[in-house]
């Protein structure tokens, strides 16, 4: 008998669930046995009997969440095909952060594609995101508008380039995810040909420096803290987005806030959160990213999370592909909170 897709997956409140592995993927409550996309919060939550997913989401759960995280952990390697149960599961880099994956899910004939958070674009930061070919492609749907138009990073640097340039009295403080954004932001700055010192906000040192030991160069960075107002004239800080407008920002001549998120695409948004230097730097995947990457897995049904999930099956409708969306519960953007601030912030 043919399988079919939800003989592989099942969408449940909690996540998806793989009753032939005896697995969830990014459970959002404590499961038995959880596959991990990545690292950031809302898709790696602590208290999980056995995790399995890759070093670095692995190390970066445990920086985050402390030894105790997981009953046991299992490392999957990118390419590295694991049997559960009575499935497959294949992890593939999803361009998303350092560590993040794809994973592939195979059972009879059928192959699914729980994407996780990805993008189709190049970060020095983290390994390429990797078309796989499948029958049904879980995608995110964050930017899932057609405004959402994330252009070219280095655009986006340079207009930061030429403000410090512009303004050499003040201090540029770059709001960015403490998990990816700061890093590639920082990894942006130096491709750019940018090498003075770049200051951190201690929320951010040990994520930074965990990026630094799996080899990713990021130049001269210091600690905010320990440096004086005068020295911070004419430097770039990079914070956690919710202490642009925190009484930390007091420590720095004249501070500039600049942002770093696809958000940054909707001025109003820049503006209501007193940002005066919108950066449009996305980890996620924009909208022709995102229906490009949709036609290209060759998938027929395609079921979407987190976002703009409506025009997105809308989109889906119009090309004759089956879609629908997961109304899974909890997943949620980490640029999205900027004022309430993040676990490590
Ligand atoms: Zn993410
Ligand atoms: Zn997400």
């Amino acid at each position: 008998m043919a399988m079919r897709p939800e003989d592989i997956l099942v969408p449940t409140p909690a996540g998806v669930c793989c009753k032939l592995g005896g697995f969830h993927i990014d459970p959002t409550r404590p499961v038995e046995r959880a596959l991990i996309t990545h690292a950031h919060s809302d898709h790696a939550r602590a208290g999980h009997g056995a995790v399995l997913a890759t070093q670095e989401t692995l190390d970066l759960m445990r920086l985050r969440y402390g030894e105790n995280f997981a009953g046991s952990t299992q490392a999957a390697a990118y390419g590295e095909s694991l049997a559960l149960g009575g499935a497959k599961v294949t992890f593939h880099p999803a361009g998303h952060v350092l560590g993040s994956a794809q994973i592939a899910v195979e059972a009879g004939d059928l192959r699914v594609v729980a994407s996780g958070d990805y993008k189709n674009v190049a970060d020095p930061t983290c390994a390429p995101f990797e078309l796989v070919p499948c029958d049904v492609f879980i995608t995110e749907a964050t930017f899932a508008l057609p405004v959402f138009r994330h252009g070219e990073p280095g655009g986006e640097i340079a207009k930061l380039l030429r403000s410090v340039a512009l303004f050499p009295e003040r201090a540029h403080l770059v709001g960015a995810y403490s998990l990816g954004k700061a890093q590639r932001v920082m990894a942006l700055l130096r491709q750019a040909g940018y090498d003075a010192p770049i200051y951190l906000h201690g929320a951010m040192e040990k994520i930074t420096r965990y990026y630094e030991s799996r080899g990713i160069a990021l130049g001269d960075l210091r600690l905010v803290s320990g440096a004086t107002k005068q020295t911070l004239a004419g430097t770039i800080t990079i914070c956690p987005p919710s202490a642009l407008n925190d009484l930390w920002t007091r420590r720095f001549p004249d501070p500039l806030a600049a942002f770093a998120s696809g958000w940054m695409r909707v001025r109003a948004r820049a503006r209501q959160q007193g940002v005066s230097l919108p950066l449009v730097i996305s980890d996620h995947v924009d909208w022709d990213g995102l229906t490009a990457t949709i036609a290209a897995t060759g998938a027929g049904e395609i079921w979407v999370t987190h976002g703009q999930e409506d025009a997105l099956v809308h989109w889906c409708g119009t090309r004759g592909l089956k879609a629908r969306p997961l109304d899974i519960v909890g997943y949620g953007d980490e640029d999205d909170e900027p004022a309430s601030g993040e676990a490590e912030a």
